[in-house]
């Protein structure tokens, strides 16, 4: 059943609207995919907006459509995202940057939170961007702004909308195990360089005790 979240939406499309990068990223993906940007690709996802978003879009300009389930699996997951209205875009966004949905603000990252639940920067989709977007290789690229912007935004979702905050800190954690098996930090990008969190909450307790900061590689982001 639908939740009835009211969220500020059209603050939320203008405090986030910074580019990831200082150039056109689409430049290094799109050569390799028949001069479509990767993220643009709508084959195999389906953007997800909230309804309020959608009817905001939709009133700016056509270039949101509402997206018809075609089989029975993509009717599952239209009734299972009861808060959310699928989508696709009829063209590209290249001219018009401000339509663009917060799917497509937020790609290639999700919100990271740390073991006291608080989120502290930006790591990469991997599931859905690792093999596809090059940016996943070139964290010291991304701008100081957008991370600022991103953080802000997951910040307002999460503190609105409990559920997502809830699902975003289980994939934090997922994330964690995720770097566990491989032995290594997680990489979370924050304004100043990419920082390196302990994946045991305990390595985390004992950095805190120390009063310390997690392990850290400054980049000079623009
Ligand atoms: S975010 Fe990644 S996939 Fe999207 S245009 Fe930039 S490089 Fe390509």
């Amino acid at each position: 059943m639908a939740r009835g979240l009211r969220l500020p939406i059209t603050e939320l499309l203008k405090d986030f609207d910074a580019p990831v990068t200082a150039f056109d990223c689409g430049q290094l993906c799109a050569p390799l995919n028949n001069g479509k940007p990767v993220c643009c690709e709508s084959e195999g996802v389906i953007p997800v907006l909230y309804h309020q978003e959608f009817v905001e879009l939709q009133g700016r300009s056509d270039l949101w459509q509402a997206f018809k389930p075609t089989c029975k699996s993509e009717q599952v997951m239209a009734d299972e995202l009861p808060d959310y209205q699928l989508a696709h875009c009829t063209r590209s966004c290249f001219d018009e940057r401000a339509n663009r949905s917060l799917n497509c603000r937020s790609f290639p990252f999700l919100p990271y939170f740390d073991h006291d639940g608080v989120i502290v920067g930006l790591v990469y989709d991997y599931e859905s961007a690792e093999g596809k977007c090059p940016l996943v290789d070139l964290p010291h690229t991304v701008t100081r702004e957008y991370i600022r912007q991103a953080v802000g935004f997951w910040c307002a979702v999460c503190r609105i909308d409990e559920e997502e905050g809830d699902f975003y800190r289980d994939e934090s954690k997922r994330l964690r195990r995720r770097f566990s098996r491989k032995n290594e930090d997680v990489p979370v990008l924050v304004e100043e360089g990419l920082a390196h969190y302990p994946t045991l909450r305990s390595d985390w307790r004992s950095l805190l005790a120390a009063g310390q900061s997690p392990p850290f590689t400054p980049y000079d982001r623009s």
